[in-house]
């Protein structure tokens, strides 16, 4: 029921809440699981409009390295619990992104923060989980803050 799984991070606390329920689930016969951040263009973007040219570059690749740091965390926690591993870093909208890479792949379920950075205490749910579960084909699972 869960042999593959999708699990989008945005390395936030509810992202590893999101990632403890993920190592639970091996005890539920899953098997593989793709990670995937999504470094996001809109605040590249953003950055790109407020920074010189080499702030920025360093700034972006700051980013990247850091991102490729907390994945590489990821990856050993959930290959300690036996699972096999893919992990991406992908540059873009992290909707469009995700969306991308849910259709691409056969997962058995999308795992997932309720809220992410943001965490804004009003909302039920962030704008990246609201419009996965709204257009994902794919089951989603929505782990609470
Ligand atoms: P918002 O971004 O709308 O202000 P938020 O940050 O509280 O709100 P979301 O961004 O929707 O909430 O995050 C919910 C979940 O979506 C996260 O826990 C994570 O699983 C996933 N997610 C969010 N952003 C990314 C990203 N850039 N790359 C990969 N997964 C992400
Ligand atoms: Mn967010």
């Amino acid at each position: 029921m869960f042999e593959k799984i999708l699990f989008p991070t945005d390395f936030s606390d509810v992202a590893k809440k999101a990632l403890s329920f993920v190592k639970q689930l091996r005890t539920a016969g899953a098997e593989e699981v793709t990670v995937m951040h999504v470094l996001d263009q809109s605040s590249l973007d953003t950055l790109s409009a407020i920074r010189s040219v080499p702030d920025y570059l360093t700034i972006e690749k700051d980013l990247e390295a850091r991102a490729s740091e907390e994945m590489k965390f990821i990856e050993n926690e959930l290959k300690e619990v036996g699972y096999k591993v893919t992990t991406r870093i992908e540059k873009g909208f992290p909707i469009r992104e995700i969306l991308r890479i849910a259709d691409e792949g056969n997962f058995s379920v999308i795992v997932i923060g309720s809220h992410g950075k943001s965490n804004i205490q009003e909302m039920l749910l962030g704008s990246v989980s609201e419009k996965v579960v709204r257009k994902a084909k794919n089951p989603v699972l929505v782990v609470k803050r």
